[in-house]
């Protein structure tokens, strides 16, 4: 099973001035990509799509020779990076990809990787080969996945180059129970179960959170150029990493407890719920008001719930039900009651014919289970209100809007 596989990489000078030359190729690419997408009518469709982007991209490396000189691969993959980046948008799960600036999340893939283009050296020591560039060092602080596919190189804020390998992991043996679990993304919570545990993916400690707040105005006082300027932008960074490193830590453990203590794991389907998010109210307006410090981890959590999906299916292959999430949170679990007031606040659901009260997101997670192992809800009780459950809601007396 794989952890986070990312390591120090430690360039020499040489090889940093090439990597910072692909850097700025993929900036190129992304940013002629974002253009190519902005300058598009709405409504209109048939902005270029990836292979046309290719074609472009030849015609560009046609016409420039500094663009000619770069890996093609590395070119072709952040054109890949951005039509990933706007299926994410249109999936609702990211922010639409925007202008890339230098020296700001600068980084680069490589794919078609081949088994001997890592290497260990030493104990502590491995390499890497990257086109054009050679074979870099790598502190080898865990063992490389095995069957490494592709890998990014990044560049922090601070300057620091770090490698990230990915390989699909191996699936996880499912258990023999049948039980199925729905797992709701929460707004109070990282992840609700449908067994009633909350899972809070750890972000910042407090002490972190409060300087992360700090460092901000320290920056704004500082001189622009000082080196101590530059001390406090790196602090900055240090601690977003490892914001970052933490969620996907508990993403990696978190899928594979679910893939192996359950058959079935039902979540919402990402696709739709993109769609309903803002209707569903709750969700997105405690976003906005909870304040400065929530603000701070949202793009993190976010990132988190996406990669939380796509592992579980690595490692739940067959066994993850999409369910469309429309309604979820309005559901009564009860008896199938739906009203848009029933949810409360972020946390509480009370059900206005009922009375039936649970947490919010333990509530979604277990009409997404429910869905997903096709019950329908008034099946346990029937509801007095009349009207099956389950079933398109303009039967329902207490439907809002
Ligand atoms: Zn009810």
């Amino acid at each position: 099973m794989i952890g986070v596989s990312r390591y120090r990489l430690q360039p020499t000078p040489a090889q940093e001035r090439v990597l910072l030359e692909h850097c700025g190729h993929a900036r190129f690419v992304w940013n002629l990509a974002v253009e190519q997408h902005a300058h598009r009518k709405p409504g209109r469709k048939g902005a270029p799509g990836f292979a046309e982007q290719c074609r472009q991209l030849t015609q560009a490396r046609a016409e420039f020779a500094w663009l000619r000189a770069g890996s093609i691969v590395v070119q072709q993959q952040a054109l890949k990076g951005f039509a990933q980046a706007m299926a994410d948008f249109f999936g609702k799960t990211h922010r639409r990809p925007t202008w890339r600036k230098r020296g700001r999340g600068e980084g680069l893939r490589v794919v078609a990787v081949e088994a001997g283009d890592v290497r260990r050296l030493s104990r502590k020591v491995g390499e890497v080969r990257i086109p054009k560039v050679g074979w870099v060092r790598l502190r080898w602080s865990r063992a490389v996945p095995e069957g490494v596919k592709s890998y990014r190189v990044t560049r922090d804020r601070a300057g620091r180059w770090h490698v990230t390998f990915a390989a699909v992991p191996e699936p996880v043996p499912a258990p023999d129970t049948g039980e199925v679990v729905g797992v709701d993304r929460g707004i109070a919570v990282s992840a609700a179960l449908s067994t009633g545990e909350l899972l809070k993916a750890p972000g910042l400690r407090d002490t972190e959170k409060a300087r992360l707040l700090r460092l901000p105005r320290r920056l704004a006082r500082a001189q622009r150029g000082s080196s101590r300027r530059a001390k406090v932008k790196a602090a900055i960074a240090r601690l977003k990493a490892r914001e970052t490193d933490r969620s996907k830590d508990w993403v990696e453990k978190t899928s594979t407890s679910l893939a192996r203590r359950f058959e079935v794991i039902a979540v919402e389907d990402l696709k739709i719920a993109g769609t309903t998010r803002s209707a569903r109210g709750t969700v997105e307006a405690p976003g906005r008001n909870v304040g400065q410090e929530a603000g701070l981890n949202r793009g993190v959590l976010a990132a988190g719930w996406g990669r939380l999906v796509e592992r579980l299916e690595h490692k739940a292959p067959g066994r993850i039900r999409k369910i469309d999430p429309r309604l979820t949170s309005q559901t009564c679990n009860a008896r199938g009651h739906r009203a848009a007031e029933s949810r409360q606040s972020q946390s509480r659901f009370r059900c206005l014919a009922c009375g039936h009260q649970d947490n919010a997101d333990a509530s979604a997670a277990r009409n997404i289970r429910d869905t997903a192992a096709g019950h329908a809800v008034a099946a346990r009780g029937g509801s007095p209100l009349g009207g099956p459950v389950n079933r398109e809601p303009q039967h329902d007396r207490l439907l809002v809007g």
